[in-house]
């Protein structure tokens, strides 16, 4: 069992023919976590015991031809999604101690497969950053440099996918928390449109941009877990109906030119190109256009973002959820427990969202920042009305050290430019390596993002397999 170059469909035939049991593939992987976690960091807490019991429950199944395509694919779970009876801290002191009491809808549908929970996977503290460097309890470093950073907010499980601790993981993105880290440790990660997968479980960000989505060493790998995960769902009211996603063969990609062609490293950006003469060369038209109001995504995200985090973390105030500081008086217990509780990035989240919605600003920042939301979302409108697909490289840089933009919060949100786009539009994208670079002697792995149209993943698949293929 090789299983650097093993992907889904290739466990599930192997599985099915019996050439190795469930229990032989998890125990396989975690075999790789005893001997490389130490290291990486990628987990928080490894369920060994009843993972080789949720194998062996596969097995069973896989016996009596009742599997289905996800049933033995041992899996790493963003430290945000709830699973009943575990602990889900979201890489927050301040929920240490939580316990889930009850499942989140992709938990549901992944029980439902079969599928085998390896653990929990490391993040930054309530999804806020770039690199995982926000995390409570330690960095998860790059397996290709581990003096590197793995990207962020899923920094944990596109390591252990990336190093062969997980076949596949869930993350979730608000500004691009899959794909980032994907790219960074040369995995494959797909952001889905907003509502196509319920948020029903996964502890709210910024709501208006979180999504939960797979991450994967193949395309192929990402579609399976997509696949399973997706559809409407009554308990997210933001979840959309399961309409048919138009398949269509993509033939035409936009690249915004004036947007990419600034802040992106050298060798980034020839990787990005190269991936663009393969499609050309594989029959895609790649045509310049034009999203003018694309410049103004991060400073947008960054008033959006933390505006609603804001208000989405005041319910962990020392009573309802987890960490609970003895005080006098209420305001007190208030006021200690969220001040050891949350870490730097997150109180700073809450002071710039606290500032830009109250009275006053709010019309000038949060106000704003939402009508140029609108301009970001109809630029993209108007863009797949001439192309089937936009792309731009996933991130500007490779992974870069650990602790070199850690006091920098300004450098760190600059690492998210090509991004945030996709999350204020609500459209699906997806990062698919792109080669690698260089650094102190070491090969680092970078992304291509190409970005559909709400409801395109069908057709982001096809173009991300039209990249892999032609490598
Ligand atoms: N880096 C972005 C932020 O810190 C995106 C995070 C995410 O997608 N969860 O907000």
């Amino acid at each position: 069992m090789e299983l650097s170059a093993l992907t889904v469909m290739e466990a599930r035939r192997a599985l099915d023919a019996k050439k190795f049991s469930a229990r032989e593939l998890t125990e396989a992987y975690l075999k790789e976590i005893a001997l490389r976690d130490p290291d990486i960091h990628a987990y928080l807490e490894v369920w060994a015991e009843t993972a080789l019991a949720e194998a062996q429950e596969a097995d069973e199944r896989i016996r009596e031809g009742n599997a289905l395509s996800l049933t033995g694919i041992p899996v790493a779970i963003k430290d945000n999604i709830l699973i009943k009876g575990r602990h889900a801290s979201a890489a927050s002191k301040i929920l240490e101690s939580y316990v889930a009491s009850y499942d989140a809808t992709v938990t549901t549908k992944l029980k439902n497969e079969g599928a085998v929970f390896l653990g929990r996977a490391n993040m930054d503290e309530f999804a806020l950053g770039s690199s995982t460097e926000n995390s409570a309890y330690g960095v998860t470093k790059n397996p290709y440099d581990t003096s590197r950073v793995a990207g962020g907010t899923s920094g944990g499980p596109a390591a252990a996918v990336a190093a062969n601790m997980a076949l596949v993981g869930l993350g979730s993105d608000t500004g691009g928390s899959i794909r980032q880290p994907a790219a960074l440790c040369g995995v494959v990660g797909l952001k889905p449109t907003y509502g196509a997968v319920s948020r029903f479980g996964l502890m709210a960000a910024a709501s208006s941009l979180d999504q939960i989505g797979p991450i994967g060493k193949t395309v192929g790998d990402v579609e399976a877990v997509f696949n399973a995960i997706r559809g409407h769902d009554t308990n997210d009211s933001t979840s959309l109906p399961d309409t048919a996603v138009y398949v269509k063969k993509p033939k035409v990609i936009g690249v915004p030119r004036a947007f990419v062609s600034s802040g992106v490293e050298k060798d980034v950006s020839l990787r990005f190109e190269s991936v663009l003469n393969n499609l050309r060369k594989a029959g895609y038209e790649i045509r310049d256009i034009e999203l003018p109001n694309l410049t103004y995504s991060l400073a947008v995200y960054y008033i959006i973002n933390p505006a609603e985090v804001s208000t989405n973390l005041a319910r962990f105030d020392g009573i309802r959820y987890g960490l609970s500081e003895p005080a006098e008086t209420i305001g007190d217990v208030y006021t200690k427990t969220r001040g050891r509780g949350f870490g730097p990035e997150a109180r700073r989240r809450i002071l710039v969202g606290t500032f830009v919605l109250s009275s006053g600003y709010a019309d000038a920042y949060y106000r704003k920042a939402r009508a140029v939301r609108s301009l970001v979302r109809e630029d993209f409108k108007k863009a797949f009305e001439s192309v089937d697909a936009v792309a731009t490289p996933t991130s500007p840089i490779p992974a870069f050290k650990i602790g070199e933009k850690s006091d920098d919060p300004l450098a760190m949100y600059a690492a998210d430019i090509f991004t945030v786009p996709v999350n204020l539009a609500g459209v699906p994208a997806i990062s698919v390596p792109a080669g690698t670079v260089t650094r102190d002697g070491k090969e680092l792995p970078v992304g291509f993002q190409a970005i559909g149209s709400h409801g395109g993943e069908e057709m982001l698949f096809t173009i991300g397999k039209d990249i892999e293929q032609t490598r």
